[in-house]
């Protein structure tokens, strides 16, 4: 058992990079990525401790790419920290974060919700805010009556208190990634929006800008939902991976490994990856 997407406090998971670790250790996966969002800075903890361990631990990270209608996110697997067009656009994507989380504070205080940086900050711990933060953040302040209650009725993409900040094209991630050595996966695909068709469409066209997989094994997906992702990513002669995109306690229900206690994704998806290595 592998687990190919999890989210550490270097973004906004709840807990540390080494602690993620141990949690893929304890639930029997042989490997599993990190993949933050827009960054690797969690990658040198991760390994130091899977080196303790003898897991094995794959860099990566996950992107936000400027989609309609959906959502689309963008898994970057064998990303090493360091120099290179990876890095150049994940260090803009930072940078546009920032300006997003100043401006998105601002609309939140016209509605009247007394959010400020320092409670942001607090909440993070050190790593990178994001939307998760803010909603924690909100219920804490009693502005929502629940966390999802913070995106449902602000936060989400359409909301009142929405702030786009996704600003790379999936093309151009997918080639910055190749550039670096690295492998671009399409993640929880049916967050994208579309109908059967349209989906179709799109994974054939960023299979020909040089996507290698398709996440089909997700951690909130339902058992026929992950059947036909992975018969699309065969149409397509994309791997198909999988991951729990454990949170911690931002997403309690999501667990390392297992998901909702229902994902197995299998070691050799971790082959069939490592044979797309450019
Ligand atoms: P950000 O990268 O700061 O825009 O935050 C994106 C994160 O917010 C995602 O990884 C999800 O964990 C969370 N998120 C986005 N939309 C929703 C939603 N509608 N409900 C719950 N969580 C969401
Ligand atoms: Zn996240
Ligand atoms: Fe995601
Ligand atoms: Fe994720």
């Amino acid at each position: 058992m592998i687990d190919l997407h999890t989210h550490s406090t270097c973004s906004d998971g709840s807990e540390p990079p080494m602690r993620v670790v141990d949690l893929a250790h304890a639930a029997g996966c042989t490997a599993m990525a990190l993949t933050d969002h827009d960054g690797l800075s969690g990658i040198a903890e991760a390994r130091a401790r899977a080196e303790e361990t003898g897991i094995e631990m794959i860099a990566g990270c996950e992107v936000s790419c400027r989609f309609e209608p959906g959502t689309q996110h963008i898994l970057c697997y064998f990303a090493e920290p360091g120099d290179g067009p990876l890095e150049d656009q994940l260090a803009r994507l930072r940078s546009e974060r920032e300006e997003r989380n100043r401006r998105l504070v601002l609309r939140l205080n016209e509605l009247g919700i007394p959010v400020s940086h320092e409670l942001l900050e607090e909440e993070a711990g050190g790593g990178a805010v994001g939307r998760p933060h803010f909603a924690a953040v909100l219920f804490h302040l009693g502005a929502v009556s629940s966390y999802q209650g913070a995106f449902d009725t602000l936060l989400a993409k359409g909301g009142p208190a929405y702030i786009p900040k996704a600003s790379v094209d999936a093309p151009t991630l997918i080639a910055a990634a190749r550039a670096s050595g690295a492998l671009a996966v399409l993640a929880h695909p049916l967050s994208l929006g579309l109908d059967p068709r349209a989906l179709e469409r799109e994974v054939r066209d960023l299979a020909g800008s040089g996507l290698v997989g398709l996440e089909c094994w997700y951690g909130r997906y339902s058992p026929s939902q992950r059947r036909d992702l992975a018969a699309l990513a065969a149409r397509h002669g994309l791997v198909a991976t999988g991951g729990s995109d454990f949170h911690g306690s931002y997403k309690p229900e999501l667990r390392v490994g297992i998901g909702q206690g229902d994902l197995e994704v299998p070691d050799s998806v971790l082959s069939e990856l490592e044979e797309r290595r450019p």
